[in-house]
This record gives structure tokens, sequence and C-alpha cells, in this order.
């Protein structure tokens, strides 16, 4: 039988995952976690013993909450996850004490002007051992014929970068808190325009 190839959420997905479980994380934040799919994969692994997702939005949360069952979970699972209501663009005490930090296409949602707020929020308030953090390559949108030119991948998105773009600003982020950065192409690979996903990885020295 055939294997379907995976989609490029999957493939994200995988990736992510990946990161967070060689980063040996045990205790997990999962920033902008939106309808919790990240969160379900998380639950499914025993390593990761302490699992907190925020989102601005309620409604996400509602849905995430109904999605992984959180109410009918047996107490030794519930007891490994939280949701919570809250925003990246303030700091916030339940976010420190982490190994891990999850942030995946959450940032081309900001302001361009306000993203500079993750860097106090995260970086240098929560900071966490390790950020894993995921955008759009803005150079790979070519390769899909259905996507006009210079048109995002959803409405709601502010900016979406190139490979460039994004890396001269994670480099500038993680410096300003001692963080050291590698990235990774997320999904099948073009030698011009790179990969559909773009992933920083983030530790701290
Ligand atoms: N990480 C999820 C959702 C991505 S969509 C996934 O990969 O499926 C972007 C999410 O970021 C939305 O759920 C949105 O509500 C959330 N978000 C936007 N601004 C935010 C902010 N300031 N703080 C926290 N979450 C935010």
């Amino acid at each position: 039988m055939l294997e379907k190839p995976l989609s490029p959420n999957d493939q994200r997905l995988g990736a992510v995952m990946a990161a967070l479980r060689s980063a040996g994380a045990k205790r997990v934040l999962d920033l902008g976690c939106g309808e919790g799919k990240l969160l379900r994969e998380l639950l499914k692994e025993k390593q990761f013993n302490e699992i907190l997702g925020m989102d601005v939005s309620v409604r996400s949360l509602e849905i995430a909450s109904k999605r992984l069952r959180l109410d009918d979970l047996p107490s030794f699972q519930a007891e490994r996850i939280k949701l919570i209501h809250g925003s990246l663009m303030y700091r916030d005490k339940r976010l420190a004490g982490f190994d891990a930090a999850a942030v995946v296409e959450v940032i081309e949602h900001l302001d361009p002007p306000r993203l500079s707020a993750i860097e106090r929020v995260l970086f240098r308030h929560a900071k966490p051992q390790t950020v894993v953090l995921t955008t759009p390559n803005a150079e790979y949108n070519v390769m899909w014929e259905t996507l006009p030119a210079g048109n995002f991948r959803h409405t709601d998105h502010r900016f979406e970068w190139t490979r460039q773009e994004f890396q001269s600003w994670a480099t500038g982020i993680g410096g300003q808190d001692g963080y050291s950065v590698r990235f990774v192409p997320v999904g099948p690979e073009d030698d011009k325009v790179g990969s559909p996903t773009q992933m920083g990885v983030f530790t701290r020295e």
C-alpha cells in the first residue's frame, strides 16, 4: 500500500516535535496553541510531563479543550496539561520555569511593530532553555500555483518573511538575550526557494 505523503501541517508538527524531543524538554509551553494540534502530540509522549498551552483566543482554547477531551482524561493525564488564556504581548509569570517553548505559526499574526514584545516576554522573562519557532517562508509561495503572486497564504497573516528576513530577525532577537539559533527547513526543499516552513531553534547558552 502506498503511504499518503505528509501534509505541510503534519511535516511541521513532526519537525517541532523532533526539536522538542531532542532538546530533552520535559516541561513545555505551546504559545499560541490554537486548537491544540501540537498539544495532542505532546500528550502522546511521556517525556513531556508538564504541558501548558496558551492562546489569546478564548474560542480556540474552548475548541482545544473539547478536541483533547480534557474533561474526560484520567487524572494522571489531566495533571500533565493545562490551558491558559493569555497574550505573548504581556509579561506573564505563569510562563516562567519551562524547559522549552513552541511558537508555531504565530508571529506572522502579530503586527510587526509589536513583534519586539516577544523578545521581552519570551526571551528575557520566560526564558526557557529552548524555543522552537516556525513561520511561513514567503519565497516558497511561488511553488503554489493557486496562490496569486504577492498574496499571503492566509488573509489574517500580517506579513510573511523570506529566509533572509526571518534569519536576521531571529538572530537579532536571540542574540540580545544570550540565545544562539539554528535554522531548519521544514517540508520539501527546493534549490532556489527553500521549503514551505522555516523553523528557528533557539538555545540559551
Ligand atoms: N500554533 C497553532 C495555531 C497557529 S494560528 C497551530 O500551529 O495550529 C495562530 C494562533 O496564534 C491563533 O490561535 C491565535 O489566536 C494566536 N495568537 C495570535 N496573537 C497572539 C498573542 N498575542 N498571544 C497568544 N496567542 C496569539
